[in-house]
């Protein structure tokens, strides 16, 4: 056992011991965000669908991703890059400390369902705080200890926590989480997304994420998801691997979308112009159904239409759509569905621009967009992300 196996098991007794295992946690209320004008933007997605975000950094994100995507009230955890200077890092960069990211998961949250202080209790028991741009082997900034809250609420809750947990004295030497406001997040390339679930088998997943992942799962029983949601979680995300034999018809979407994504989706809703979440990007990658994953359209078909919706010159493959006539608003327009899952995706004019002359408006809540892979070379992960 290794000296920070060691510190890791003693720091969970002295937690338990010292806190009776939730008297630093009160029941999970609602956070009331206090935003801040320029927040005000960025958190109204999340609060139509009434989720809240959370951006910590502890260590490896491969291991942060496993144990936070499996607590009850977390819809999902992203890998990725937060606090560093570069816009749009890749793995390589962020890995030479360079850059200043830290690796981070990205969590989406119901406050309904799981607090912010149990979230902090969650990502405080699970590394050690007091080594300073280190976990265990991994060594550098990008593996520093680190809250990026997102509104001054988490921000004093976490500056509170971090406070009591240094006077209780559970640690011998003192916490150097930073506790950053939020700036930016950049998700990280595809094949870091569910790294565990996807590899348990390798080395450095047996080695250390599933012993780590056994003691959270031992400390924190009582706010696991339940077998059966983490099977409808499996489920789902068998699904998006297996395409073919999922019977599209009978899948319960108002359980697994958020409420913007059913309606847009499901009963053929159409979300506010520029107040979406793809009208502006511009990086390269696909956008895919985000209801079955299938591929819809490319960056390289996007362009600015100005009607504050995303907008594309053609599908990637007009297969992979179906055209249905529409007469609602006492006109006749042509809707664009999903081919494979009939999703309601948005509608097709023809004043686009060459080679089609086609505009198909797209909702951004029937889209999932997924960011180009980076080039073949930095494609092979390293032994520890
Ligand atoms: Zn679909």
């Amino acid at each position: 056992m290794t000296k920070q196996n060691t510190r890791f098991i003693l720091f969970s007794l002295a937690i338990a011991g010292f806190f009776g295992g939730a008297a630093l946690i009160s029941q999970p209320t609602p956070i009331v965000l206090a935003e801040t004008p320029d927040m005000q933007e960025k958190e109204k997605t999340d609060s139509i669908e009434n989720l809240v975000t959370a951006t910590l950094a502890n260590g490896c994100f491969w291991c942060t991703e496993a144990v936070f995507r499996e607590l009850k009230g977390v819809h999902s955890a992203i890998s990725g890059y937060s606090g560093g200077r570069s816009k749009d890092p890749t793995y390589k960069e962020v890995s030479t400390g360079l850059t200043g990211h830290a690796e981070v998961i990205q969590v989406k949250y119901d406050p309904q369902e799981i607090s912010f202080e149990e979230l902090l209790e969650v990502f405080w028991k699970t590394h050690d705080p007091t080594t300073l741009n280190q976990q265990g082997a991994d060594v550098g900034t990008q593996y520093r200890s680190a809250v990026f809250y997102h509104n001054d609420e988490q921000r004093r809750l976490a500056e509170e926590y971090k406070q009591k947990l240094d006077d209780s004295g559970a640690f011998s030497n003192p916490i150097v989480t930073e506790i950053t406001k939020f700036d930016s997040f950049y998700p990280a390339e595809d094949y870091h997304q569910d790294y565990f679930a996807l590899n348990h088998r390798e080395p450095y997943c047996r080695r250390v994420i599933q012993p780590k992942l056994k003691k959270f799962r031992n400390v924190f029983h009582d706010k696991l998801k339940t077998r059966k949601e983490i099977a409808a979680m499996e489920e789902t995300e068998a699904e998006a691997k297996n395409p073919d034999e999922v019977d599209w018809k009978n899948v319960n979407w108002k359980a697994k979308l958020t409420r913007e994504q059913y309606h847009v989706t499901t009963e053929a809703g159409t979300e506010r112009p520029f107040k979406n979440e793809y009208w502006d990007n511009k990086k390269p990658g696909l956008y895919k159904c985000v209801r079955c994953g299938l591929p819809l359209y490319s960056s390289e078909t996007k362009y600015e239409s100005g009607t504050g919706w995303p907008s594309f010159f053609k599908p990637i493959d007009v297969k992979n759509v179906t055209e249905h006539s529409d007469r609602s608003f006492f006109s006749v327009r042509t809707e664009i569905r999903c081919a494979r899952c009939d999703a309601h995706l948005g509608h097709v004019f023809d004043d686009g621009p060459q080679p089609t002359g086609l505009r198909y408006c797209m909702n951004s809540a029937a889209l999932n967009f997924q960011k180009a892979e980076k080039p073949a070379q930095e494609k092979e992960p390293a032994e520890t992300p």
